[in-house]
């Protein structure tokens, strides 16, 4: 299905996104698929999702959870003859679906990306205990109960407290991250 933003098309929205500038250089070779580790999870794999774009399937595209499943390793942006960037490319797509609704299918990723940023902004830095229970109870509670022997080895190690240490000047990274929000709802 071909969608049209105002005048704008889909591809053009996306090289408008931070993230999304390289698309128009892809010349569909296929290697970032072939490097990437989590090709066999994703609906679309990197080479693919670009062609849809291209061909304006905004709504398969943003709809869809493959570019949730990229773990940012930059296998594909190595590789890649063009210099495209296929890992910027999925999370302009991501910021995209966020911005315009679409629901994200099977991927816990969107609440872990919360739980993240919700530690820092408290904290100026990961507390990993209270990320860790942010994203359980937003997601699967139960799922935690599994997690428990791992948690308490950490705890006893010394590895994960409970109460979180603040870095100094936690304020000013928290509006550095409302600053980005801002740019990013502007686009
Ligand atoms: S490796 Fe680069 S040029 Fe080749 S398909 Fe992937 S993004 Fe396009
Ligand atoms: S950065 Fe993402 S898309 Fe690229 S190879 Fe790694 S997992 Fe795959």
């Amino acid at each position: 299905m071909v969608v049209f933003v105002g005048m704008k098309s889909f591809v053009n929205e996306v090289a408008a996104t931070l993230g999304g500038e390289h698309i128009y250089a892809c010349i569909q070779c296929g290697i970032c698929t072939a490097s990437c580790p989590v090709a066999g999870e994703m609906e679309y794999p990197p080479r693919k999702i670009i062609a849809m774009i291209r061909a304006g399937m905004r709504d398969e595209v943003l709809s869809s959870s493959s570019m949730w499943y990229c773990l940012s390793c930059h296998l594909c942006g190595c590789r890649c003859p063009r210099k495209v960037k296929p890992t910027e490319l999925a999370h302009a797509l991501e910021s995209l679906a966020v911005q315009h609704g679409y629901k994200v299918k099977k991927t816990y990723t969107p609440a872990m990306y919360r739980s993240f940023v919700s530690s820092i902004r408290a904290n100026g830095r990961v507390h990993e205990f209270g990320m860790m229970l942010k994203f359980y109870l937003m997601t699967n509670p139960l799922a935690a109960l599994k997690m428990l022997p791992l948690g308490l080895k950490l705890f006893l190690h010394r590895r994960m407290p409970l109460i979180p240490e603040r870095a100094k000047g936690k304020e000013d990274l928290s509006r550095i991250i409302q600053k980005f929000r801002e740019v990013i709802a502007s686009q």
